[in-house]
């Protein structure tokens, strides 16, 4: 059977795939720093060279940032994107490194062989090993498989400013029945996932204006209003003692989790106390009646991220601030308008704020969350190629945070995704000494060649 030759090419070819690998990792491609605008460039050529060299039509598109590359395979078959981003973080704090972070190797972490270096999981690695599957693919069936469009992106460390732009010019040559994003983790050391729903995220920041200066609190105290006294009753009012949201309308559009969903999340066995306590917690705090995995993944929430107002330096001071100030920010589910819940959350303040107050109101964003249509039989094709590779069987998972890419391919291709990655909590993304584990490396590969060959 060929899916076991392309295997058996995987596992024979997995140190030459290494080799590309730190070869890629080599080049320091990091979209935020404008030092390193040439390097960027040559990480998006060198994946125009690899894809190329496998047959593909591929090529750089320039764009006001940097650029993006694409390669279609041409063959017949389910139509697919890809993506994946070539740019990684910057490195500093250089220091804590142990060793330099463009200069990658294999190397052993207690007992694991990794791969270290910037960029190993976050995303080079993780977008090599689809290249390598196909790699392997063409090796043994001497084409490449099915109808794959690849897209490769360079600035998704830096806000990703020039996608969306792209998409809609080239919404024909991208819209495709599925994508596959593999830029996220495994559920658990042997069990990998698939993300299917991701909450949106709707950001305000609230100012409350009261006198025209600062007052001192013995010569007005008592008599002039303090903002942030209407600032924290506004804020104690966003949720009631169960942890519900009290904003009126606020769970239109949650939807209830599937019963099937339920089943799979609770057969999970996660356990929130040992996740809350690798943060110095113990006990969830959203809404009572969820269980934790529903308060992290399909449950909305609204957050209060900073607040500034009056004096907090040292020593003290007797002050009634000219005003005080909070940001805001709401992760949304299922079907929720994040415009209606602004307007609706702006209403509840400007009802609670007293005459001789005015109030200011910033927007900080909005994008709507994302679901996933699990019906489509791809999906279920993978979830079970998946559990033919991995120790543990796969499962359909949320993510608490917003993953924008997915959002704009659902908005701007009308494209659902499957997000399907291979890396671990312990990665170091972003930080120090990330590595990527050489299995999650292997078995990645492996992975997308059993999904190919159950979908493409
Ligand atoms: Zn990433």
């Amino acid at each position: 059977m060929t899916l076991d030759a392309v295997l058996d090419r995987i596992d024979a070819d997995l140190d030459a795939s290494l080799d590309r690998l730190l070869q890629f990792l080599r080049i320091p491609s990091i979209s935020t720093d404008p030092d390193y605008l040439s390097e960027t460039r040559r990480a998006a050529e060198w994946l125009r060279d690899e894809l190329a060299g496998l047959g593909c039509e591929a090529r750089i598109h320039d764009t006001p940032g940097h650029p993006m590359v694409t390669a279609t395979t041409g063959g017949e078959g389910r139509p697919i994107l890809f993506y994946g981003h070539y740019d990684v973080q910057p490195v500093d704090p250089l220091e804590l490194w142990t060793r330099d972070p463009f200069d990658p190797a294999i190397a052993d972490a207690n007992g694991t062989r990794v791969i270290r270096g910037r960029g190993a999981a976050d995303d080079k690695g993780q977008l090599m090993t689809f290249v390598e599957a196909c790699r392997a693919w063409r090796a043994v069936n001497g084409t490449l498989p099915g109808n794959i469009t690849f897209l490769f992106e360079g600035e998704e460390e830096s806000g990703s400013p020039s996608l969306v732009p792209f998409l809609e010019a080239n919404r024909d040559r991208l819209s495709k029945e599925l994508a596959l994003i593999c830029d996220t983790g495994l559920f658990a050391r042997g069990r990998p996932g698939i993300v299917t729903q991701l909450r949106g995220l709707l950001g305000e920041e609230v100012v409350i204006k009261a006198a025209n200066k600062d007052l001192h609190s013995g010569s007005f105290g008592g008599l002039a209003i303090n903002p942030i006294r209407v600032l924290s009753r506004i804020i104690a009012s966003l949720h009631d003692e169960t942890g519900r949201v009290t904003i009126p309308g606020f769970y239109d559009g949650v939807p209830d989790l599937p019963a099937t969903l339920r089943q799979q999340w609770d057969s999970l066995g996660f356990d929130a106390s040992a996740f809350l306590s690798g943060v110095g917690l113990a006990t969830p705090a959203g809404e009572r009646d969820r269980t934790a995995l529903e308060q992290l993944w399909s449950r909305p929430t609204a957050e209060i991220n900073g607040i500034r107002g009056g004096y907090a330096g040292k020593g003290f001071k007797t002050v009634l601030p000219a005003e005080a100030a909070a940001k805001i920010s709401f992760r949304l589910v299922g079907d929720q308008d994040p415009h209606a819940i602004r307007e609706s959350f702006r209403a509840v303040v400007r009802e609670m704020v007293p005459d001789d107050c005015k109030v200011e109101f910033h927007d900080h964003g909005a994008a709507p969350a994302s679901r996933m249509d699990i019906s489509n039989p791809a999906f279920e094709a993978a979830r079970a190629a998946l559990d033919q590779e991995w120790p543990e069987k796969s499962a359909y998972i949320g993510a608490g945070g917003s993953i924008p890419i997915a959002g704009y391919f659902k908005s701007i291709l009308n494209m659902d995704s499957m997000l399907i990655g291979f890396g671990r909590d312990d990665d170091q993304i972003h930080s120090p000494n990330e590595k990527y584990d050489v299995e999650s490396f292997h078995r990645g590969t492996r992975s997308w060649a059993r999904i190919l060959s159950e979908i493409a």
